[in-house]
């Protein structure tokens, strides 16, 4: 893990994993001091909870022959047991058909005691990371300033926004009503492509204009130029 954006895209592919349709991240200080991951996917079993943040635990491979065919982002079972050893990780879960959910903190790869408790909760999972690297000094010294860690944060999630086009993607900053990201659930690609980089499709349109508008005058002149040739041959 190097940064916030790092952490993220590791947590999103979980989501994406776990066949979500709707994800939202709230920042806080661009990932430095809380990076909230919230998604509507089919979360995790109270079950799973013990051993969700050691090293290799993976739900994603069950035999030896799903290794030929993986389908999914993430195998290895190495991102959450990483997270949890320089940040403070918390997740709040719940399974289709629960009545209620289930909340977990975690350090050094181990279930904080006493274990997990029942809380409310909608289906999916949210989890957050807060004070990443408050262990490791020279690695939270050499992070950048919160805006361009948050552009990070929004790079990486604009990359999977339009990779994963049809799945909601938001970010935003904690506190804002106002998201900086936001693609809808059912999105072409190209609506994704138009919502994550504005600028630089005008930028495309703008290019395009100014492209037209040369060929034309271009044409113009040629068209006057052959006039007037024309004009002088039949003098
Ligand atoms: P990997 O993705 O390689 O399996 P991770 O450390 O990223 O390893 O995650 C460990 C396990 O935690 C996953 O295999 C999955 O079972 C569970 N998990 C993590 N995030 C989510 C999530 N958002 N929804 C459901 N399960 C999750
Ligand atoms: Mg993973």
């Amino acid at each position: 893990l190097q940064r916030p954006a790092s952490a993220l895209k590791e947590m999103l592919e979980n989501s994406l994993d776990a066949g979500a349709t709707q994800i939202i991240v709230t920042v806080k200080d661009g990932g430095k001091a809380l990076l909230q991951i919230q998604d509507n996917g089919h979360g995790i079993r109270k079950d799973d909870l013990p051993i969700l943040c050691q090293r290799h635990t993976t739900s994603k491979l069950r035999e030896f022959e799903d290794l030929l065919g993986i389908q999914t982002l993430g195998f290895r079972g190495e991102a959450l047991a990483s997270i949890s050893f320089v940040a403070r990780l918390s997740v709040t879960t719940m399974t289709e058909g629960a009545v209620h959910g289930w909340r977990a903190s975690y350090t050094d790869g181990v279930l904080e005691a006493p274990g997990p408790r029942p809380t409310a909760a909608n289906r999916g999972t949210l989890i957050s990371v807060e004070d990443l690297f408050w262990n490791v000094p020279l690695r939270k010294k050499a992070l950048k300033g919160v805006g361009e860690e948050y552009r990070h944060i929004l790079d990486v999630m604009g990359r999977y926004a339009v990779y994963k086009a049809g799945v909601s993607l938001t970010c935003k900053r904690q506190g804002e009503a106002r998201s900086d990201l936001h693609t809808l659930a059912g999105a072409s690609r190209l609506d994704c492509i138009r919502c994550v980089w504005p600028g630089g499709w005008l930028g495309g349109c703008t290019v395009c204009v100014c492209v037209c508008v040369c060929v034309c005058v271009e044409l113009g002149w040629l068209a006057v130029g052959v006039g007037g040739v024309g004009r002088r041959a039949s003098r």
